[in-house]
Parts: structure tokens; sequence; C-alpha cells
């Protein structure tokens, strides 16, 4: 393709990319294929020589289109917000045309300078002190990952140059929570930490925050048996329920033995941006790393996750590996993002920010989270004040977990009362929620955020929701 070419098909791909955020609605939300079907729709051998592009446009709508479920609907209220802002969405565009090679500030001084400079300024935005830097990875499973690989490093004085985690004698402990992110514990085996040594410290019941006496009883308990306590991670806006782990009293703990304290903030951490928000996460400053999700709820294009940390020696000297071919003459005036992370290459995440916070603004970001705040309570309110139905979490921010309880069903048979009606409303392609298992039973979460939602949509689906219920009993 010649970049000629690039010009007419980059075009009319624009337009069809404007035309269906616009159209949006006219689908339903949830994919209706069948598994395989997708695929089957395409040739099982590669194709001989090239294909039009008006057959690329075709093949876009045809063939890819029937397999999307649509997180940009402003009626899919499933998992949780995964905003895509056109502006975030022509930032990455960019990136992905100017190509660099983000292996040394070297080989991209821009991307380098550029992916300081955004976290920085929503380091600012999040209202955090200067003593955080952060970088850009591509998930929060890859932030929590380099996290607990580097508290594994601090509790150990960098065994990592010795024998390695097989050479400790101590095993080492990690502490969440049951309802931590299952990325949280994979992490923790993926830093070979071991399924013996990852403890769930019990949660309030009402809240599903962490306790912080149990985390402290528990702490002491290993300490006692010969084990080493390396790192907690505290959740803030819990996957399930969108709890907040208290961070100050964790973080006093944290203090007292010397362990290194994660808060993974992937959904949570949007709010800080909204200063009302931010005592739920009180107490994040005295925390050792963040991770925190511009992909999900804020409206960057994924991917986008950032990583703050206070201590950048203490990331350094785990993460850095410094052959021959990647010196440079500027190595002590600059920053090598490379020795901030796994990878040894990056993309221009960065410019994904930056068009965001430049073209919408940051104040425009605002609003629609608060929108999203307001209409969650709004439904909270709605269904509490239904007969049969229930609340069965705070509502922290913008994820309201409910059920429809009628009388006589109980246990399993409320399960599956559950299920079918959470799972009619997802066939029907009006609307998606996601069912989800809190205190062994089913129930409902449903995910404000879109970015096109309204508070008409969210009536919409209530409506949805009570009709589907009670005509399930029929
Ligand atoms: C979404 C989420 C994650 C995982 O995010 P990825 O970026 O997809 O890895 C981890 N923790 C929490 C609390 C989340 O909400």
């Amino acid at each position: 393709m010649t970049p000629e070419e690039f010009r007419i098909l980059g075009h009319h791909l624009i337009d069809w990319i404007a035309d269906y955020r616009s159209d949006i609605e006219k689908h339903p939300v949830l994919a209706q294929v069948e598994p395989g079907e997708v695929r089957k729709s395409f040739p099982s051998t590669p194709p001989a020589g090239q294909v039009s592009h008006d057959e690329i446009i075709r093949m876009l709508d045809e063939r890819i289109m029937p397999g999307m479920t649509h997180v940009q609907h402003p009626m899919n209220f499933g998992w949780f917000p995964s905003n895509s802002a056109l502006a975030s969405v022509l930032g990455d565009i960019a990136g992905s045309g100017l190509a660099a090679l983000g292996i040394s500030w070297e080989s991209c001084p821009s991307l380098t300078e550029v992916e300081e400079l955004v976290c920085d300024w929503m380091r600012q935005l999040a209202g955090l002190s200067p003593e955080w830097r952060g970088c850009i990875h591509d998930t929060a499973s890859t932030a929590c990952l380099t996290s607990l690989i580097v508290a594994r490093e601090r509790a150990t004085g960098l065994i990592q140059n010795r024998g390695g985690i097989q050479s400790e004698p101590r095993p080492l402990v990690v502490y969440t929570t049951e309802q931590s992110h299952s990325s949280v514990r994979k992490a923790a085996l993926l830093a070979g930490f071991g399924h013996e040594n990852i403890r769930n410290i019990e949660t309030d019941p009402d809240t599903f925050a962490m306790l912080p006496q149990a985390l402290a009883e528990a702490i002491l308990q290993d300490l006692d048996s010969g084990r080493t306590p390396a790192a907690i991670v505290a959740t803030s806006g819990t996957t399930g329920v969108a709890a907040f782990d208290p961070l100050d009293d964790i973080a006093d703990i944290a203090r007292r033995h010397n362990i290194w304290l994660h808060a993974d903030a992937a959904m949570g951490g949007s709010a800080l941006i909204l200063p009302e928000c931010r005592p739920l996460m009180r107490g994040i400053e005295r925390t050792d790393a963040i991770s925190w999700n511009p992909h999900k709820w804020l409206g960057a294009n994924m991917d986008c996750s950032l990583m703050y940390v206070r201590d950048t020696q203490m990331l350094q000297s785990v993460m850095s590996t410094n052959p021959s071919y990647l010196k440079s003459a500027s190595d002590s005036q600059t920053t090598q993002l490379r020795d901030w992370s796994i990878p040894l290459g990056r993309r221009f995440r960065a410019l994904k920010l930056l068009f965001l916070l430049q073209i919408d603004g940051i104040e425009s970001v605002r609003d629609l989270m608060r929108q999203d705040i307001d209409n969650a309570r709004w439904l909270a309110g709605q269904v509490g004040d239904s007969a049969d139905w229930k609340v069965l979490a705070p509502v922290r921010l913008q994820t309201v977990c409910i059920r429809h309880e009628p009388e006589g069903l109980h246990g399993e048979a409320l399960d599956r009362h559950t299920l079918a009606w959470a799972r009619s409303v997802n066939a029907s392609g009006k609307a998606l929620v996601t069912p989800a298992i809190l205190n062994g039973r089913w129930m409902v979460r449903v995910s404000i955020g879109a970015i096109p939602t309204t508070r008409e949509h969210v009536e919409t689906l209530w409506r949805l929701i009570r009709d589907t219920a009670s005509g399930i009993l029929k």
C-alpha cells in the first residue's frame, strides 16, 4: 500500500468508524454468533492474491461486525466500562502511523518524554504527590506482575542476583482478599510465590472490604511460622462489587512490618480525578505502587494501564538489563522506560491519553463519570424500593449488584432464576449485564458507564430487567 492508497482507504475507514459509533444502537449489545461462526465465514487458507479496498470494508460489515459484542453501546452494562473515546482512538491511530520503536530514549525521544509527561499530568489530576513516577503498561495484570516481582526482590535483598527465589529458605507470602481480581492471584503465581503462600484475608460481610485486623493477625501467624510477609495487594474498586480496601489502615500494617503494598486501582483509580471520591482511597499516598486503567472508565483506548511507584530505584534495580547495543551518550540524562517494565519495546500509548486530555478535556471526562455515579445511585434507589428486589453491596461508584428474590425462591432455585433472567436479558441483545457469584450465590452486576449511556438508557434497562424477571416466573 502506498501512502496515496492509504489516504483513500484511510478516509473511507474513518467514515466507517464514525458511522459505526453514531449508529451503534442499531446493533444487539451481545454478539449473536455461535462459537466458530466468525472463523467459518473466512476461507480456511490464506489469500493467494490481494482483495480490493471495497472488499475490506465489506469484510468488516459482513464478517467482523456479527461477532462484535458492542461494549461502546449505551446499553452495555456488562463487566466494567471499557470506554474508547474517539479522541483517544485518533491518538492510537497517530501512534500506529508514527510507528516508533520504543526501546530506548534515543529510539524515540518523543515517546519517552510524552509518556513521562502524561503520567505526570494524570498524577496531578489524581491529586497524588510529586513523589510518584509513572509509566504505561498494557494492562493492570502486567502492572501487578511487575509490582509483585519487585516486592519479591525487595523482601529478599535482590535474590535474583544470587540463587533466585529457589534459594530462599523462608517462604515469601502475599496477602490479598477473595474479592481481588483473578489477575492478582495469577501475578502471585507467575512471580513464583506459590499457591500455598497466597493468603485470602477475610473481608467485611457488608462492605466486602479487607479487614485490617484479620490482615494483622495473618501476618503475625506467618512470622511465627518462619515465613516472610512480602507483599499486600489491596484493591480500590473490586471487580465484583467495587469495594474499597481501607488503604490507610493497611498501610499502617505494611509500614510496621516493612511489606510492599500494591494498590490495584485498575477500576477505582479513575475516580481519583473526582475530588469527592478520593476519601474512598484515603491512604493511597502511603502505598508503594498503584496500578490504574485509563482504558476502563476514563475512556483511553485499550490498552492503557498506568503504574506509579515511589521507589523508582528499586523498580529499576529489578527490571533493568543493559546490553551494549542499547547504551547511548544521553543515558545519564534520560529515562529508559524498558527499565521500568517487562518488555523491551513499547508502543506510543501516551498519545491516547494526550489526545483524550487535550481534545475532550478533563472536565468532560469528569462530567461523564459523575453522571454514571448519579445513575448508579438512581438505579440502586429504584431496586431498593421495589418489593422482592435487593441491592447486595454498597454502591461506591458505578456498579450496582442486584438480585430478584421472589418469595419462596431460595438456594439453587434462586440461582437458576437469577441466571435465567440475566441470560434472557443478554440474549435479547437489548442490554448486557454480568451475572457473578457473591457469597456463594449468583447475583447480577450492572456496571454503568459506557460513554453514551444516559439516564434514559438506565431507565430502559431497569424496565427490561423487571419485565424479564417477572416474565420468567409466569
Ligand atoms: C479490570 C481489572 C483488572 C485487570 O485489568 P487488565 O488491565 O485487563 O489486566 C485488575 N484488577 C481490577 C480491580 C480490575 O478491575
